[in-house]
Order: C-alpha cells, then sequence, then structure tokens
C-alpha cells in the first residue's frame, strides 16, 4: 500500500471569504483508488453487470490493453485499438459498430483523455456503461463532457450517459507515462483546479477538492521530476488529478479553456503543453478579479505571500522544465489576432470581463514565454 503524504494546511479557511449561496448536486462515479488496484477489474465489471466488454486503447497502448484484456478472459469480447486525440467522428462511427456487432454490454477506457472520449462517444448512442482506467492527468474520466470532431470542428456537449460509472485509478499503470507528458499532464489538471476555484458556479466544496487537487499534483509533479518511476509521486499525481477532473465535470470553466480550446481546434496545437504555457497567464488576467482563488492557488503551490498566483505557477513550470511559450509549441506571431477574435466570438463568463486588447496582451505574452505580471 502506497501512503499519500499531503502537506498539511499552512493555515485555516476562516481567512477566506465564501460564497455560501450555492447548489451542490453532484452525480458519482463509484471510484477504486491504489497501486495494483487494477486487480479489482473483474469484480467491479461484475458490479456493473456487465457480460461482454469492449477494451478500448490508442495504437500506441495496445499492450496495456491485451493486459486488461487477459484479466477478463471471456468476458472481454474484443480490443478496439484505434483511439485517437479530438475524438473523429470517423472512429466514433467505427468503434460504435464494432460494439454493436459484438454486442458489447460495456466498454473498458484505457488510457487518457482521447481513449475515455471515445468510450463517451460509444456511450452517447448505445448507453452502455463506461468503466474508465485512466493513464494520464487528463480527467475526462470524471466529467459529464464529450466531444467529437467533425469537418475538422470539435463539437463539445454534456451528457449524464457519458460520465463513467466506474473509475478503476491504478498509479502503476501511470509509470509509463514519459516524464514530459506526465508533466503538462499535470498542469492541464491544474488548470482544471484553479478555474474551478473561480467558476461561476462554484461551491465551497468544490473549493476545497480544487486547492487540495493543486496541492497534491504540484508536490506529486515537484517529486517526479526527480524520479518518473516513483510510485508515491505518482499515486499523489494521480490523486491531484481525480479532484481537479472531479472540479472539471461539475463547475464551469472560463478564459483559460476558452483559449485552449481555441489554440487546440483551430490551430492545431497540442492539447497538454498549451494548457501548460497559458496556464500563468490566464490566471494573471483573473488575479484581481478573482482574489480568494489566488489566495488557494498560491496556498496551494507554497508560494511566498509577495508572489502573485501566476507568478507561482510559472515559477512551478518552470521548474518542472515543462513549456512556456507558445511559439516554442509551432504558434506562429500572426496566429494571435485571429485567435483574439476566436476566442471573443462567443460570449462566455470569466471573473474579469472579456477585453479584445486584454486578450491579445496575454496571447503575446504566452506566445513569447514571458513570466506574467
Ligand atoms: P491522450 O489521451 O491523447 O494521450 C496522449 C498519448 O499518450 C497517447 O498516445 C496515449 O496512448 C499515450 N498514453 C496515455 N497514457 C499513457 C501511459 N501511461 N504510458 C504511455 N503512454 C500513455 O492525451 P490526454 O491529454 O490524456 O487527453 C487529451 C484529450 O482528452 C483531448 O482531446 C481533450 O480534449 C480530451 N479531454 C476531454 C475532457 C472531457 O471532460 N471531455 C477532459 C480532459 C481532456
Amino acid at each position: 500500500m502506497v501512503i499519500l503524504r499531503i502537506p498539511t494546511y499552512p493555515s485555516t479557511l476562516s481567512e477566506y471569504s465564501m460564497n455560501t449561496d450555492f447548489i451542490y448536486d453532484i452525480p458519482q462515479s463509484r471510484v477504486i483508488f491504489g497501486a495494483g488496484s487494477i486487480k479489482f477489474l473483474q469484480r467491479e465489471i461484475e458490479l456493473l453487470g456487465a457480460k461482454k466488454a469492449l477494451v478500448l486503447c490508442t495504437p500506441e497502448q495496445v499492450e496495456l490493453a491485451e493486459k486488461i484484456s487477459s484479466i477478463l478472459g471471456d468476458v472481454s469480447v474484443g480490443i478496439y485499438s484505434k483511439a485517437v486525440m479530438h475524438v473523429p467522428i470517423e472512429s466514433a462511427k467505427e468503434a460504435r459498430e464494432v460494439a454493436k456487432e459484438l454486442g458489447a454490454d460495456c466498454a473498458i477506457a484505457v488510457g487518457g483523455g482521447s481513449t475515455t472520449g471515445l468510450g463517451k462517444a460509444i456511450a452517447l448512442e448505445y448507453d452502455l456503461p463506461i468503466l474508465a482506467i485512466p493513464t494520464t492527468y487528463a480527467g475526462s474520466e470524471m466529467t459529464p463532457v464529450y466531444g467529437i470532431t467533425e469537418n475538422g470542428i470539435k463539437k463539445t456537449g454534456k451528457d449524464p450517459r457519458v460520465l463513467p460509472k466506474t473509475v478503476i485509478y491504478d498509479p502503476e499503470l501511470t509509470l509509463t507515462l514519459p516524464l514530459e507528458m506526465s508533466i503538462t499532464s499535470g498542469i492541464n489538471a491544474i488548470a482544471h483546479a484553479a478555474e474551478g476555484l473561480y467558476a461561476q458556479n462554484g461551491n465551497p466544496i468544490m473549493s476545497l477538492l480544487a486547492e487540495e487537487g493543486i496541492r497534491a499534483l504540484a508536490d506529486g509533479l515537484r517529486k517526479l521530476k526527480n524520479n518518473a518511476q516513483d510510485i508515491e509521486a505518482r499515486s499523489l499525481c494521480l490523486y491531484g488529478a481525480w479532484l481537479c477532473g472531479y472540479v472539471l465535470g461539475n463547475v464551469g470553466m472560463a478564459i483559460h479553456h476558452k483559449l485552449c480550446h481555441t489554440l487546440g481546434g483551430s490551430f492545431n496545437l497540442p492539447h497538454a503543453p498549451t494548457h501548460t504555457v497559458v496556464l500563468p497567464h490566464a490566471i494573471s488576467y483573473n488575479e484581481k478579479a478573482a482574489p480568494e482563488a489566488m489566495q488557494r492557488i498560491k496556498r496551494a503551490l507554497n508560494a511566498p505571500t509577495e508572489s502573485t498566483a501566476a507568478n507561482a505557477l510559472f515559477k512551478l513550470i518552470k521548474d518542472l522544465d515543462g513549456p512556456l511559450s507558445l511559439a516554442s509549441l509551432g504558434l506562429t506571431e500572426p496566429d494571435l489576432d485571429k485567435a483574439t477574435d476566436i476566442a471573443l466570438a462567443n460570449p462566455y463568463w470569466n471573473p474579469e470581463p472579456i477585453e479584445k486588447n486584454a486578450i491579445r496582451h496575454l496571447l503575446q505574452n504566452a506566445y513569447n514565454g514571458t513570466n506574467p505580471n
């Protein structure tokens, strides 16, 4: 058993003001957490009442999918290994056909957000339960949000049927995630929690989870950097990713997610690295408008009093050798005006009002990789 050592709160919650008017109505998944917990897979499938499970994975994770399939024996009806980023409609259709032909009554999504996304696309049509086994920190397994890409445009929606019924978090399965991807995936998760802290429909419970999630991930990622095979650090990161994903699934996101969606969707930038670069700049944009959220971020990162939350995040990413500039991800300077226009096209809520010049400035800083002020 791995003992999770989470740093304790340096101060009490009473220093913070709190929104006391809120609705707490949270759909639940069953969660099995712990190193080696994949051994409970058969029991969990039985508890779902499933007899024919289809295992989903990316082409890169076939070996793991085969291992999962062999644990299940006859209950596994096959492996569909063509999950790819952003769930193209063609692969969603093909996977649905395969599930139908094999008479699958359950989908097991083993992998990152791309594989979970494919499971969601099947569940949307066939209403079968998903058992998710996440191997990154993206958090899709905790959300009822799905996305399907058709003609180059990713459409997202929310449906309770796509929320995985069971999630097995086994940190041992994340040991193979390369360090660089672990860092950006972890910051991607922190971004969910950071924006959850100032969500319009936020509530004190989600804020507790968000702060704890940021703390666990920041601590876990720093330890991972020293030793990517440290199972205690892996456990801490996956625990943090669970909490951050939970926040993503239950409260609204704002400017940061909007910008990353724009940069990923329209400029084909990689998902987790884009989140990593943009986060300190988006947080800086909201620094004045969301003081309580900033206090919590700083506390979770154990930042000195004089630091801003944005600076503390920038420092974390720098210390972890994460990507700092959009230029390094392949964006070109002329793209910045276009990205600003796309991001502003659909109005959305953000604590700091959305203002064109300020967003353009934010993107320029993210492009250059300069420390946000
Ligand atoms: P991913 O699922 O695309 O995985 C990236 C690569 O890493 C893949 O090749 C995968 O096979 C490999 N990989 C995953 N785990 C591994 C491991 N343990 N060892 C070795 N290789 C491993 O990346 P992601 O960042 O997890 O997911 C990104 C996608 O998820 C995006 O399309 C994003 O929009 C979506 N997403 C959706 C939600 C939601 O709520 N719907 C939430 C977060 C992310």
